[in-house]
């Protein structure tokens, strides 16, 4: 059964995917002013359909096109015949059935191929202008929307957890504290997180993310320059073996936050190495 719960004026939905007694993520999708934004992932459908049935949106706006988000968008297109959006980039992913590993259509449900439309720069609802946030870094069709007359925020998977300790191989760390910068230049209090739910006061912890992840790449950079190899650094930041690593081979890893800072470092030593040095 959903959790559902008011906050804001915004239906949080919360879905928990438990696997023999244990519980192995919970997801969140929202519905606002004649919007629903992400579907929830496809292997508790029966969660999310038989809710949202009852219910009458005109739109639904996926922060990203990952299955646990676009799961039940296919059954949306089906039965509620209304316009699926998302970023550019996500268009192509969503017109393909599950593209991703096996152990995540075990983890949450396979997604079949469904049509969705390309964001503009900002998208309308019954009475809200939500504006369109271009937030990569988590994945590289994310945004965030804002509504910035009344300080929401839909942030998707970009804040998940204050202390990030293992990412997945297409994320990057450098990104992602970018697009947090970018969000912080605007004005909001409350954010909604497609796993933490709803936070109130998401603008003080977006800042505790960014403050962390600014002390980490400070260390990983110290680490780096001494000449220690991303695997040193890891098992000096992260010496925690954690379950999902295995579960997954390798696709999520502590590794791959050192190895996308290393990247960024590679990245400024070759922007700087471009000017010639013959002055
Ligand atoms: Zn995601």
């Amino acid at each position: 059964m959903l959790k559902v719960e008011e906050n804001q004026g915004v239906t949080c939905l919360e879905g928990n995917v438990v696997s023999s007694g244990i519980k192995l993520g919970t997801v969140y999708a929202f519905l606002v002013d004649g919007m629903l934004v992400d579907t929830g992932p496809q292997i508790i459908e029966s969660e999310f359909t038989s809710y949202l049935l009852e219910q009458s949106f005109e739109l639904v706006t996926l922060t990203h096109s990952h299955e646990d988000h676009s799961g039940n968008a296919p059954w949306i297109q089906k039965t509620k015949q209304v316009p699926i959006y998302i970023h550019p980039l996500g268009v192509e992913i969503c017109a393909q059935a599950s593209p991703y590993p096996k152990y995540r259509q075990l983890t949450w449900g396979v997604r079949e191929k469904f049509r969705a439309i390309p964001l503009g720069e900002t998208i309308q609802t019954q009475t809200r202008q939500w504006r369109v946030i271009y937030t990569p870094g988590h994945a590289e069709d994310h945004v965030s929307l804002l509504d910035e007359g009344t300080g929401r925020l839909f942030s998707g998977d970009l804040f998940v957890t204050p202390r990030t300790k293992v990412i997945m191989d297409s994320e990057s760390i450098p990104v992602i504290m970018n697009s947090i910068r970018t969000l912080l230049k605007y004005g909001f209090e409350s954010m909604f997180c497609c796993h933490a739910g709803y936070i109130p006061n998401g603008k003080e912890m977006l800042i505790k993310k960014l403050e962390y992840l600014e002390n980490l790449y400070g260390e990983v950079e110290n680490l780096y320059k001494k000449g220690l190899s991303i695997e040193e650094i890891k098992h000096k930041l992260f010496p925690k073996d954690y379950p999902i690593i295995r579960f997954s081979s390798g696709e999520w890893d502590s590794l791959h936050i050192i190895s996308s800072i290393a990247a960024h470092f590679e990245l400024e030593k070759d922007k700087s190495c471009s000017f010639p040095e013959t002055l």
